[in-house]
């Protein structure tokens, strides 16, 4: 018979008495301590001396680490598949992905009935049973888009929402005898699990064979399905027989049931502290070397880690095998149940053939050696997901996500120095450095990533008075495109340093940010909606009163089209870098004055709480972003005017100009790469049609004196030069040349190496 090659995995059958509960808790809890891969529960809803199971596992999630935890097996009758899924999900997120589902059809009908429940024959609870891992498998698909809808006949669906994806492949196994449901499992799950205590001799070989014909009957490989056998014995002093002699024995009768008849998991049913242990520690540990002696002597292979529906939606041209062992643990691909959170980024979906999840700097280092090996494979680089091009996802390309490499320390009290990891979030940085007292202007957003707001400017609440966030780095460590890690500094590669504040994606992978932040105290914030109906009146006093504004001044402002015969209302926000009442007050006074008031909100607040605003929920971006940016130096009446006609041809949704100047412009436009430091805003508009809203921006584009390329998603090469001043740009080409000649960071608004100037 066969070995099906799984890594041995061993666990604990703990009963689910509700007599002392901690006690039943404190078992799993050993069952942790001991080194057990797994700790399960029975599931009979129907019984009152046991705990629920539900709610036990969920606690003993919550007082363990480590631990896989599953149900063996869920009792399917009194739980409804689609709220299974959910909950299952829903432990799965919470414990980090230990949680591990055996489902069982039911039995014990009488009782089942008692409680509600519908009473099926074995036939109908085998069908149940197959709608029901639909049902499950279908909820978990957050990543497809259409609702679920099942036309069973014990479990229809009109219209589930999807979701959530679970933390991990929550592997389903069933709790099986009779063929047709041993077929089932072959066709269907992940697993087969029953008790050794309900077999006869020839049942285990008899069950792998119907469930290896039913898995190649589906297409798959048998060695997908995990055997899994609940036993349970006791420690003796003489053999007695099977599982009852001292533990060498219990190591020789469980020998043949790993090798010749594919068991991978065992699970010891025992409450008794003591017999755990002497499992723990004087079986498992010869069982395991047994096994692999035996299985290195064998040349057995491995059992396939992923299942042939995950391998037949892996993407072309990519080495999935060749990835390094560096970075095992780190990929997530379009097969996995991980990947729903990964593909997409804020603003577009993406379908990227893998996502490499990195947390330390050989990681990078490896990633992008890998991803450089994969000819004709895009590439992509994301930090925090936020770019509104989308060019942190890609279509069948490979992703270096570096969202775990997201520290935030303080380097230096005295000289307020910080050192920020690319994945950090802004809301995390400012509540960060709150209790210090600082504050590192950054964007409006906190769901913004580090890596991509530091590397192309920053234009922030506090941007006027303490400048883009690229003014305050002082040193970054850079992967460069041919994997050398590198620091970029005043000191370091001056001139690389001057590349990345403001072209920073085109030269490399930032793995961290040293800064200088600022002392800032509680700030004012105020949030002011106006009738917009005078749209180019609107925008020409706001621009004005912008101008004459102080530097601890900043304003934003958002229009959207007007909603169902209502006038167009416009959203200012204004920040003023004073915590004092009549100070913020004066500052708001000649912003309340624009034109109507419709509704204010003003407070002292914290920079942090500002920036507190974002959801920590996994990107959900679809389609393409379509946007149009510039940088103005005047809001004048011509383009006031450009801005009213723009906003009544109904092709933008949201229209946005953010306040900059002031401290900007006291760095000089060549002394980093962001160049266009005169202008005192930042304009960007959404629309959905490209053509569209290409077309319109003709009328706008004549009043602009540079481009901010973070709110730009048309990536045609004359951008940059919209983008760079002329001396800028044509630095950046021979600098581009000489740290990555082969264009291996290409994906982000390309600027292509040419030898020149450096
Ligand atoms: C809701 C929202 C609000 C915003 N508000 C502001 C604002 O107020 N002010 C402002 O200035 N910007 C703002 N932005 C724009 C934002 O700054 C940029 O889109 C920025 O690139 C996002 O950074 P990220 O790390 O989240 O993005 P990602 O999508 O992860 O990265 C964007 C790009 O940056 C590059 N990149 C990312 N990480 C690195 C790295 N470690 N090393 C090198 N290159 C890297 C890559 O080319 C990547 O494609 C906003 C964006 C959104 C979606």
């Amino acid at each position: 018979m066969p070995d099906y090659g799984h890594p041995l995995r061993f666990g604990t059958f703990i009963q689910p008495s509700n007599q002392q509960p901690e006690l039943t808790v404190a078992r799993a809890e050993l069952s942790e301590q001991l080194g057990y891969d797994l700790v399960t529960f029975q599931d009979h809803p129907y019984q009152p001396a046991y705990l629920d199971t539900w709610t036990l596992m969920t606690w003993v999630a919550a007082r363990t680490d480590r631990i896989h935890i599953a149900s063996n097996v869920l009792n399917l009758p009194l739980r409804p598949p689609a709220v299974t899924a959910r909950a299952a999900a829903s432990l799965d997120l919470l414990s980090a992905g230990r949680f591990d589902l055996g489902l069982g059809a039911g039995g014990f009908w009488d009782a089942i009935e008692a409680m509600g429940g519908r009473r099926l024959s074995p036939g109908q609870s085998i069908d149940a049973l197959d709608e029901a891992i639909d049902v499950i498998r279908g909820i978990w698909a957050a990543d497809e888009r259409a609702p679920l809808r099942l036309d069973g006949e014990y479990y229809p669906l009109r219209g589930a929402k999807r979701g959530p994806a679970p933390a991990h492949d929550i592997p389903i196994w069933l709790g099986a005898y009779k063929p047709r449901i041993l077929r089932l499992t072959g066709r269907k799950a992940d697993g087969w699990l029953p008790s050794l205590a309900y077999l006869k001799p020839g049942d285990l070989q008899g069950g792998h064979q119907l469930i290896d014909e039913a898995a190649r009957g589906a297409g798959r490989d048998p060695a997908e399905i995990r055997r899994l056998l609940n036993i349970s014995g006791r420690f003796s002093a003489a053999g007695h027989g099977l599982l009852d002699g001292p533990p060498g024995q219990w190591v020789e009768d469980l020998l043949p049931f790993v090798l010749d008849d594919g068991v991978g998991t065992l699970i010891v049913a025992t409450d008794d502290p003591q017999t755990m242990q002497r499992f723990a520690e004087e079986v498992m540990p010869p069982l395991r070397e047994a096994v692999d002696r035996e299985r290195a002597g064998r040349g057995q292979p491995a059992a396939p880690t992923r299942s042939a529906a995950a391998l037949s939606r892996r993407r072309d041209r990519i080495d999935y095998d060749g990835l390094p062992a560096s970075l095992a643990g780190t990929a997530v691909e379009p097969g996995d149940s991980g990947y729903a959170r990964v593909r997409s980024t804020y603003m577009r979906g993406g379908a990227p053939g893998l996502v490499l999840r990195v947390s330390s700097v050989p990681q990078v280092v490896d990633a992008l050696a890998f991803a450089r090996d994969q000819a004709g494979v895009a590439m992509s680089v994301r930090s925090g997901g936020h770019g509104i091009s989308g060019r942190s996802t890609n279509d069948g390309g490979i992703v270096i996500d570096l969202s775990a490499l997201n520290t935030i320390e303080i380097v230096d009290e005295a000289t307020r120095r910080v050192r920020l990891g690319p994945g950090a979030r802004w809301m995390d940085v400012a509540a960060a450095l709150a209790p210090h007292g600082w504050a590192l202007s950054s964007g409006d957003y906190g769901g913004v990533g580090v890596g991509g707001l530091a590397t192309a400017g920053g234009i922030g609440w506090l941007v006027r008075e303490h400048g883009l966030t690229i003014d305050h780095l002082k040193s970054a460590q850079i992967v460069l495109a041919d994997g050398t890690v590198t620091t970029a500094s005043p000191e370091e590669k001056p001139d690389l340093y001057w590349a990345i504040r403001g072209a920073g994606a085109n030269f490399g992978i930032v793995t961290s940010f040293e800064f200088e932040v600022d002392e800032v105290g509680d700030i004012g914030f105020a949030q002011l909606a106006f009738d917009a109906t005078d749209t180019a009146g609107f925008f020409e006093r706001w621009g004005a009163a912008v101008e004459a504004a102080p530097r601890e001044v900043t304003s934003f402002v958002i229009l959207g089209p007007p909603r169902g015969g209502q006038p167009p209302v416009a959203h200012v926000m204004v920040a003023v870098d004073s915590a004092d009442a009549d100070t913020v007050l004066a500052r708001l006074q000649p912003f309340a004055e624009i034109a109507p008031l419709g509704g204010s909100d003003a407070r002292i607040t914290s920079y942090a709480a500002v920036m507190a605003n974002a959801s920590p929920d996994p990107h959900q971006g679809q389609g393409e972003p379509v946007t149009r940016a510039g940088l103005i130096r005047h809001i004048t009446p011509e383009f006031a005017l450009a801005i009213e006609k723009l906003m009544a041809s109904g092709i933008v949704y949201f229209f946005q100009i953010r306040s900059a100047g002031g401290a900007v412009a006291d760095v000089p436009s060549d002394a980093t790469a962001f160049g266009h430091r005169d202008a005192n805003f930042a304009v960007v508009a959404f629309g959905t049609d490209r053509a569209r809203l290409d077309e319109a921006w003709e009328d706008m584009y004549r009043h602009f004196g540079g481009l901010y390329l973070s709110f730009e998603t048309d990536t045609r090469t004359e951008r940059l030069d919209d983008a760079f001043p002329a001396a800028t740009l044509e630095r950046l080409r021979a600098l581009k040349h000489r740290y990555d000649p082969g264009n291996v960071f290409r994906d982000n608004f390309n600027i292509a190496p040419s030898p020149g100037l450096g």
